[in-house]
This record gives structure tokens, C-alpha cells and sequence, in this order.
């Protein structure tokens, strides 16, 4: 016997066709093994894909500036209706089952509205229910804060929620079904010869997740790696005579030291890029004219952090003449309305000219661990953009990562010819 938490994401979901093909996938993870055990099944789920976004708009409709408590009470409902029909459809189909929402288990968060991060989740119910064979049904992205109020952990959430309830049953394995059949070495909608990957470490995941490949929300990631839960990215789309789960056709995420076990076992050889990623949903800030001066940043950036914003890339040019500068930084997109209001309401004290936004921009970024070994991997970014007149506006880097930001328009072409100057295109390994 084993015990398996297995999530389903938004396209998997999407409508009642779709949701039997999930129900079908459960039915083959929960029935007898040849040597007559079961496994313990429990499912996370999403809302059906375009529900959230659908949702978000009303929010925004509702009210620009909206409160984060009442945002996650209307965008929390959609996991809430396919928790429902999953079970449901489990129960026509015979099996036991039912929906345990958010508050029931409860799966306890922090306050912080739309970006809730998860502190414990009650497994007792839970375990004793799939102790007696049934099937647990759990709306993802939702939980409930110490004041009582339904919270939901940021966009693409049910993956970490899916991973914090397999940390808190202790599941043997966390599979993440998808439209995709694992972890590609760039986004595969985007570039047709993207490479399945076998497996990526827990560090190398946390990168890529963080810059933009939103195979998995970047908590969840952090979350297996903390806990020690084992992760399957796999997909949906598959015929009911497919590979089983437990075969492990997907893409594992693992540690550095299992990475090193299977690169010798498989005799695979590690490239010094290991994927690439982009990502359009930032916002670029420029504020013109600040003060040249100590604690002129801090301005800034002071009442967006009291605010939960995150800021990303931050250039601050070189001063010019009268003891002034232009500060750039990004912002995602979502908050980019707050963001302006903050800083029009602290204008006095950080002393700007101008704010200029643009969120026709893009951030793409290389990420291998092999980087922290290897000189000349950013010059050859920059001379492979370069060479296709493709402008970059701002740079930032980390051990693993380079990450440059240009124009929106120029996104696709980048991510390709990226792909190919580190060698990622699936040809080559075939030559
Ligand atoms: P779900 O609704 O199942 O959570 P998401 O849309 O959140 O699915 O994530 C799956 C999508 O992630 C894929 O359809 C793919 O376009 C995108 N993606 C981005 N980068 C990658 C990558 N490196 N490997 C695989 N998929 C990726
Ligand atoms: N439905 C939520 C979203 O679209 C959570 C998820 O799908 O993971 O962001
Ligand atoms: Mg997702």
C-alpha cells in the first residue's frame, strides 16, 4: 500500500467530460495491486481552466482596488464547484468519496490575502476517512486564516496545496497532472523542440518556477524540497492502457544527490543550461528625477514592501546632473494599480518627477546549476540576443540564474533562439 496525493490542474478539469477522464485516472491509482493492497488516494483540485481568471475579473470589475479578503472569497469558489463534481462523479462510478473544502480540514494559513502561505493542515479526518478506503477530494488554492476567513495562496496555488497535504498525510508521492507530460526544458507551447526532462532538481525547479514556467507554482517547489515530499509532474491527456503513475513516466523532482544517482544510472550528462523560462506578467516602473541621496530608495520601496508588492529587478541609473536619478524596477502586473497609488500617496517624501509604466515587457531567464561552475554562460546570452537585435533593458542574476528584461513583442523569438544557442534543441540529441 502506498499513499498518493494526486492533483489535477485547471485544463484536466475543465468540464464534465474532462472531469470522468480524471475520475477514470483515480479509479486505476485506487484499485487493488497485483499483490491485493490498495493505495490511500487523495486528490487535489483546480477550478475548471479560465474560471480564476473569470473570477479575478469581477474582482477587479467590483472594485480596481480591491480588498484581498473579499478577492479571495469570490476567486476561492471555483476550486469549491470542481470539488464537487469530482466527487460526485467518483460516486456515480461507484467509489467512495467526498469534498473536504478548505475550512473543513482546515488547511490553516496565514492572513496574507491572495498570497497565503500554509502553516498546518489537520490530517486526522482525513487519514482515518482514506484509512477506510475513501477517496478525498480537496479544492486546491483555498485555506482558512487564524481570523476564520477563507484565504487562497496565490496564482497556480493547488500545487503547493497538493504538496503541503502530502506532507501532512506523509504520501509516499505527490503526482502533479497537467496538459503537459512533464517538465520541459522551456515551455513547450512555445518552443516545438523543447526537451522532456527526467528529472530536474528541487533547486534548478525552484528557479525555473520562480522566473515563469508555471508547470508548478514556486511554493510548491520550495514545499517538497523542505519536507522531503516526493514530486511527479505528469499528464491527464493519456489513454486509460498508458504507463501507470507508478512506472514514473513523468518528471521527478528530486535532490541534488538523487540528480547524481540517476545522471549515473541513466548515464545522462548534465548541460550547463537546464531549462529556460519567460515571463510576461510584470510591469515596468520608471520614476524620474528622485533625490540622489541615503534613504531615497528606502522611500520607495518602503511602503510597497508594508503593502506585500513584490519588486523584482531594480536598476537605480547613475546620477546626473542636480543630485537627481531615474529609478526602474518591476512590479507584477496584478499590482501594478497599487503600486501607483502608493507611490503618488508618498510622493512628498520620495521627492519623483514622473512615474512612467510599461507593461509591454518581458523577463526570460536561463537557469543550470552547471552556471555555478561555468564562466561565459551570461556573454554568450547577451552576444545570442544581440546577434538578433533584440534589446535588453535590465539584467539580474543569482548563482543559477541570469534573467535579462525586453521588449513583449520579442519574447517567442528570444526563448527560441536561447534554446538553441545552449544546445537545448531536441535534435541534438538525437545527432
Ligand atoms: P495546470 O492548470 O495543470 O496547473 P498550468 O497551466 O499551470 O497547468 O501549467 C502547465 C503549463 O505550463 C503547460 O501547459 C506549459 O505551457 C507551461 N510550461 C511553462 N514552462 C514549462 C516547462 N518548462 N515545462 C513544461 N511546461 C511548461
Ligand atoms: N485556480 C487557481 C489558479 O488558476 C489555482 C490553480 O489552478 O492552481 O490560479
Ligand atoms: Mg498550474
Amino acid at each position: 500500500m502506498a499513499r498518493i496525493v494526486m492533483k489535477f490542474g485547471g485544463t484536466s478539469m475543465a468540464g464534465t467530460e474532462r472531469i470522468r477522464r480524471v475520475a477514470n485516472i483515480v479509479r486505476r491509482q485506487a484499485a487493488p495491486k497485483p499483490d491485493g493492497t490498495r493505495d490511500e488516494v487523495a486528490v487535489v483540485v483546480s477550478a475548471m481552466a479560465g474560471e480564476t481568471d473569470r473570477l479575478v475579473n469581477f474582482a477587479r470589475e467590483a472594485n480596481p482596488l480591491y480588498d484581498p479578503a473579499e478577492y479571495d472569497v469570490v476567486v476561492a469558489s471555483g476550486e469549491q464547484v470542481t470539488s464537487g463534481l469530482l466527487a460526485l462523479t467518483l460516486q456515480g462510478m461507484g467509489m467512495k468519496a467526498r469534498s473536504w473544502l478548505g475550512w473543513q480540514l482546515p488547511v490553516r494559513t496565514i492572513e496574507a490575502h491572495a498570497k497565503a502561505r500554509v502553516e498546518a493542515i489537520d490530517a486526522e479526518g482525513l487519514l482515518a476517512a482514506m484509512g477506510e478506503g475513501q477517496i478525498a477530494v480537496i479544492p486546491g488554492f483555498q485555506g482558512v486564516s487564524d481570523e476564520g476567513r477563507i484565504t487562497t495562496m496565490g496564482r497556480g496555488g493547488s500545487d503547493t496545496s497538493a504538496v503541503a497535504v502530502a506532507a501532512a498525510i506523509g504520501a509516499d508521492r505527490c503526482d502533479i497532472y497537467t496538459d503537459v507530460d512533464g517538465v520541459y526544458t522551456t515551455d513547450p507551447r512555445i518552443v516545438a523542440k523543447a526537451r522532456k526532462l527526467k528529472a530536474v532538481t528541487h533547486e534548478e525547479m525552484l528557479e525555473l518556477a520562480s522566473v515563469g514556467a508555471k508547470v508548478l507554482q514556486t511554493r510548491s517547489v520550495s514545499l517538497a524540497m523542505k519536507s522531503g515530499v516526493r514530486v511527479q509532474v505528469l499528464s491527464s491527456f493519456t489513454d486509460g492502457d498508458g504507463p501507470s503513475a507508478d512506472d514514473l513516466p513523468g518528471t521527478l523532482i528530486v535532490s541534488e544527490v538523487e540528480m547524481t544517482a540517476l545522471e549515473e544510472k541513466l548515464d545522462m550528462e548534465r548541460q550547463l543550461v537546464t531549462g529556460i523560462a519567460h515571463d510576461k506578467t510584470e510591469a515596468k516602473v520608471i520614476l524620474t528625477r528622485v533625490p540622489d541621496k541615503p534613504g531615497a530608495v528606502a522611500h520607495i520601496f518602503g511602503p510597497l514592501a508594508a503593502a506585500s508588492i513584490n519588486v523584482d529587478m531594480i536598476i537605480q541609473n547613475v546620477g546626473r546632473d542636480k543630485g537627481e536619478t531615474d529609478v526602474t524596477f518591476t512590479v507584477p502586473q496584478a499590482d501594478l494599480p497599487r503600486a501607483q497609488a502608493l507611490l503618488e500617496e508618498h510622493r512628498g517624501e520620495i521627492g519623483f518627477n514622473r512615474i512612467i509604466t510599461d507593461s509591454q515587457i518581458a523577463k526570460i531567464s536561463v537557469v543550470g546549476v552547471g552556471m555555478k561552475s561555468h564562466a561565459g554562460v551570461a556573454a554568450d546570452m547577451f552576444a545570442a540576443l544581440a546577434e538578433r537585435g533584440i534589446n535588453i533593458q535590465a539584467i539580474t542574476t543569482s548563482e543559477i540564474k541570469i534573467s535579462v528584461l525586453i521588449d513583449e513583442d520579442e519574447t517567442e523569438l528570444a526563448v527560441r533562439v536561447l534554446h538553441t544557442a545552449y544546445g537545448l534543441d531536441a535534435e541534438d540529441e538525437a545527432a
